[in-house]
């Protein structure tokens, strides 16, 4: 009924706990063994078989008149019309005369399908005890919130879950919590949408001649245990994404000796790669609370933060007045806020960066006490950046032809972030997504490197690496891995780096 009722493809809406109330006045709650919905159709319509075998007519009525009334017509001309098996049309059919016989006595149609179908109907034996609804009231669970975090992406803010009668009804900020700083994105804030969409696969579900049926997982799990069985293990490529059980279904494909790709592929692993090779950390969060200047390329924090609390800090910091550029070819959503949004050609920020590096190093911008003692090759990225080295200077003016970038915008960008007093430059997956990700993420952070902003106020903080402690509990042993033969890279990756792909193909690498 939520779904039908409201017009979103939701459970669990308001209508369950109108339901939940009329039977715990009439003395009966939904089954524990009915896993199905409060609201479902079965449950709806053994409630008015329960209430007429108790002779309660006018209840019946009323409960019909209120419920079942608001969305059987349209769910069953909708089944009606889209079934493709006379089964589940007559089901329609004869919901649908059971329901408006007493309203519409007059109606033929209905008093037919009845007579047509009350036969089969019969033959089906259907008398018996209750299936979806149980004698007793239940008390109703008083409303608690519960101190947790988000779970849709890895950033994990801390959350508040509001339930009430064990239905989640609200997602918000936990105040204190590191990550989201009190507060969560849209994403975690629209959890309730997620954990009750009605589009939900909460079974298994089995292709068969072009369509799906629902199995049980023991069937669905002894289908794929058979199949991997039969199958040589080198030929088979476990993909995974960033879920919190990884450590045992990769431990599991690892024994069995299967390749595999990881979600980072098709994330940020170029950015992330070059970040922890020349940062030691992946994916270090700008300073924003702290800062004057802030760079992004490719990078989207207002939208996709990783973190709520960056969030708030950059807004904070833009309210403070500090300037945030975002170099992106898209408009996204930081770019719209951002002091300056410069578009660049897909794939050109690490020229940009290189050029901003030239401008600082030629005019002995950059923190050269940092530099000395902080950074290691400043002499031969020096050389690169003034074409000592291929005769090929990275300027501004070379920049612009790559990137489309005005060399003078290049130039004013440049001066103004070394002047400013806090500042850093970020990246993300913008930069990451393209063949050259690991490079371009590099020149970024030589922003960072020449101008001393890691772990300044503003630039990026690098925390201490801890090692975490094994997911694996005491005695649990770790199945030994069975590597499989190394597989060509390109043929492994391609399908996974979009970007590579027509490089590949061009090169002969891939056939199509
Ligand atoms: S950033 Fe958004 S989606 Fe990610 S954990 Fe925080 S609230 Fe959830």
């Amino acid at each position: 009924e939520s779904v039908h009722v409201t017009g979103k493809p939701i459970v669990m809406q308001e209508p369950v706990f109108k339901i939940r109330e009329i039977f715990y006045k009439a003395g009966v709650h939904k089954s524990e063994d009915y896993k199905d919905l409060d609201d479902h159709i079965a449950v709806e319509l053994e409630f008015v078989q329960y209430l007429l075998d108790k002779g309660e007519t006018d209840a019946a009525q009323e409960f019909i008149n209120t419920h079942l009334i608001n969305w059987i017509p349209e769910f069953h001309a909708t089944l009606y019309f889209a079934a493709t098996t006379d089964f589940y049309k007559g089901l329609s059919l004869l919901t649908q005369s059971f329901l408006f016989r007493d309203l519409y006595p007059d109606n033929e149609q209905y008093k037919n399908e009845i007579a047509k179908l009350s036969s089969v109907v019969e033959g089906l034996n259907l008398a018996g005890d209750y299936v979806t609804i149980a004698k007793g009231s239940r008390e109703p669970e008083p409303e608690k919130t519960i101190p947790t975090h988000c779970y849709i992406c890895g950033a994990l803010c801390g959350q508040k879950a509001t339930v009430r009668d064990g239905i989640l009804i609200k997602t918000s900020g936990l105040k204190g919590d590191p990550k989201g700083g009190g507060a969560i994105c849209p994403k975690g804030a629209a959890l309730r949408a997620q954990i009750y969409s009605a589009y939900r696969i909460k079974e298994p579900l089995i292709k068969e001649n072009g369509r799906f049926r629902k199995a049980t997982w023991e069937e669905a799990l002894d289908l794929v245990a058979d199949k991997l069985k039969a199958a040589d293990p080198s030929t088979v490529l476990y993909f995974r994404g960033n879920d919190w059980n990884n450590w045992y279904h990769e431990a599991l494909f690892d024994h069995y000796g299967a390749h595999k790709v990881t979600h980072r592929p098709m994330c940020d692993n170029a950015n992330r790669m070059a970040n922890e090779h020349n940062l030691n950390d992946k994916r270090p969060w700008l300073n924003t609370a702290e800062s004057d200047y802030m760079i992004f390329f490719g990078q989207n924090p207002l939208s996709t933060s990783y973190g709520r609390r960056q969030v708030t800090m950059i807004k904070n910091a833009l309210k403070r007045g500090a300037k945030m550029v975002v170099f992106d070819p898209r408009k996204s959503e930081t770019a719209a806020a951002a002091t300056e949004w410069i578009p660049l050609k897909p794939g050109t920020d690490g020229s940009v960066a290189m050029a901003m590096c030239y401008v600082i190093v030629k005019n002995e911008l950059y923190n050269k006490e940092f530099v000395e003692n902080w950074t290691y090759g400043f002499e031969d990225f020096k050389k690169r950046l003034l074409g000592e080295e291929d005769g090929i200077p990275r300027t501004p003016e070379w920049a612009e032809k790559i990137s489309g970038v005005p060399a003078e915008t290049i130039e004013r960008i440049a001066k103004e972030f070394a002047a400013a007093k806090a500042k850093g430059v970020g990246s993300w997956a913008g930069v990451s997504q393209v063949p050259n990700g690991y490079e371009g993420t590099m020149a970024v952070q030589a922003l960072n490197g020449l101008l001393g902003t890691c772990d300044a106020p503003g630039g990026p903080s690098l925390p201490f690496k801890r090692k975490l402690k094994s997911a694996w509990g005491e005695g649990q042993t770790k199945p030994p891995k069975n590597a499989p033969p190394k597989l060509d890279k390109v043929k492994m990756w391609a399908g996974a780096i979009p970007a590579m792909f027509p490089k590949n193909v061009a090169e002969g690498k891939i056939k199509v």
